[in-house]
């Protein structure tokens, strides 16, 4: 099976009410609602990071990771707004181009400029001077960063068919991988890792897509080249390295968000090379003990060795986004139809659960059981914790649930229909039409 374009299948009903309800509200909005963390650091261009550089606002709690507040070594934890920023973008950019509203359009096309600009002569495309960049001795966003806004342009190329767009990613990556050349560098060995460092196997999303860009399986072996560098690593977020997962006495434990993201990394490792298949198959049986049951993967914010509980488990909107984007990748390459229903299963009770019903809202954390939304996981917690309340931000814990919820419906309708050698598989229910070629004869299918 495989993958179908962003933008050819386009959504109708409720599905596109939801793109537009978002668009309305906090997504449509959100330079508005937070314009410290998405507008006012150009983190991909003049206000990129240097030794010098000062702390921005960043969209999270100022409490957090002091160790690294005073030191030296700060300004490599400073990617935070690139994140909110590229994960906002990917959620707005692909729903101007599904509503194809033209004053939506106009300003996705505006922040493609804009961004395009920051290239620099030789392909760099990130956040950091000449001083840092691949240079990293620490905590960093250098992968992280890229891999954010490498699939906003990805999801606008295979929409728009922009030559532009396709020659600045072939230039970026050009770049990316002269700066940490496979099997001479090691872009996952340094001190104190931690999130962002962690973040950036994910590059291995924009890596798949390059491949169905150009055909160039360069980028397959790269990204399974990165994902045994990370297994082979000390890395904070250790849930899914090879050892881990080989070993039948192995939790989970570490941050949800980055163990649901990490698993496209074992699929796409198992997809090139058989040795990792079994692993594969390893990781999916441990899976479902993890999930709530509405598909919700514990996520509030540790998996802390625990199983999955409707009213004690909460799972993280971050989670829900990222678990669905590697059941889309399992399906595409496993042609395993019943991860289809896993990925229904997923948004339509978890995921739509988290939005509040009336309001441009979400929950940031949630449990199945939600018997409160005022700051209390369950009735008569003393602990008060801003996760678990509705919120169109979510600026007093993190900024970033509410980019990725932008980003979940849009990824859902992409993957409504897959290509197959004998025509085409609808695999996700929902009102939508699915625009094709099959043997020269253009194809419109629509579920109703
Ligand atoms: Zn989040």
């Amino acid at each position: 099976m495989k993958r179908v374009k962003f933008g050819a299948v386009k959504p109708e009903g409720a599905l596109r009410a939801s793109i537009q309800s978002d668009m309305d509200g906090c997504i449509g909005h959100l330079e508005e609602l937070a314009p410290a963390i998405v507008c006012d650091q150009d983190i991909y261009g003049e206000d990129r990071l240097t030794r010098l550089s000062k702390q921005a606002e960043l969209g999270r709690k100022p409490d957090e990771h002091s160790e690294f507040e005073g030191g030296g070594t700060e300004v490599q934890f400073m990617w935070w707004n690139s994140e909110s920023q590229s994960n906002w973008r990917d959620g707005y950019v692909r729903a101007a181009l599904l509503l194809e509203d033209p004053a939506l359009r106009k300003k996705a096309d505006d922040y493609i400029d804009r961004i395009l600009a920051t290239q620099d002569e030789d392909g760099y495309l990130g956040i950091y001077g000449t001083d840092l960049r691949y240079r990293h001795t620490t905590e960093n966003g250098e992968l992280w960063s890229k891999s954010t806004l490498y699939r906003v342009l990805l999801g606008y190329y295979e929409a728009t068919g922009e030559q532009r767009v396709k020659d600045a990613l072939v230039r970026a990556f050009d770049n990316l991988m002269e700066g940490y050349p496979m099997g001479s560098s090691d872009p996952f060995l340094v001190d104190k890792s931690f999130c962002g460092h962690c973040h950036g196997l994910t590059i291995v999303d924009a890596l798949g897509g390059m491949y169905e860009l150009t055909g160039d399986e360069k980028y397959l072996d790269y990204a399974v080249w990165l994902y045994e560098r990370y297994s082979a690593n000390e890395v904070e977020e250790e849930d899914l390295t090879l050892s881990s997962i080989r070993n039948p006495h192995y939790f989970w434990k570490n941050h949800g968000v980055h163990l649901y993201e990490h698993l496209r990394a074992v699929i796409l490792a198992a997809s090139r090379k058989a040795e990792y298949r079994p692993l594969l198959e390893l990781v999916r049986a441990k899976l479902p003990y993890y999930l709530t049951p509405s598909g919700g993967p514990i996520g509030d914010e540790w998996v802390n060795r625990r199983t999955a509980n409707a009213s004690r488990t909460g799972y993280e909107f971050c989670s829900v986004t990222e678990l669905f984007d590697s059941y889309a990748l399992l399906l595409e390459k496993t042609g395993d139809l019943s991860v289809g229903d896993d990925m229904e299963w997923l948004y339509f009770n978890a995921g739509l659960g988290m939005k509040h019903p009336t309001e441009s809202s979400i929950m940031y954390c949630k449990t199945d059981n939600c018997y409160t939304a005022n700051r209390q996981r369950n009735p008569g917690d003393v602990y008060a914790d801003e996760r678990y309340k509705y919120s169109p931000v979510h600026q007093t814990t993190a900024v970033c649930c509410v980019p990725n919820m932008g980003r979940l419906t849009p990824h859902y309708v992409q993957n409504m229909f897959l290509a197959e050698d004998d025509g085409f598989t609808a695999s996700l229910f929902g009102e939508s039409r699915f625009t094709g070629e099959f043997g020269g004869v253009p194809v419109t299918i629509r579920q109703l």
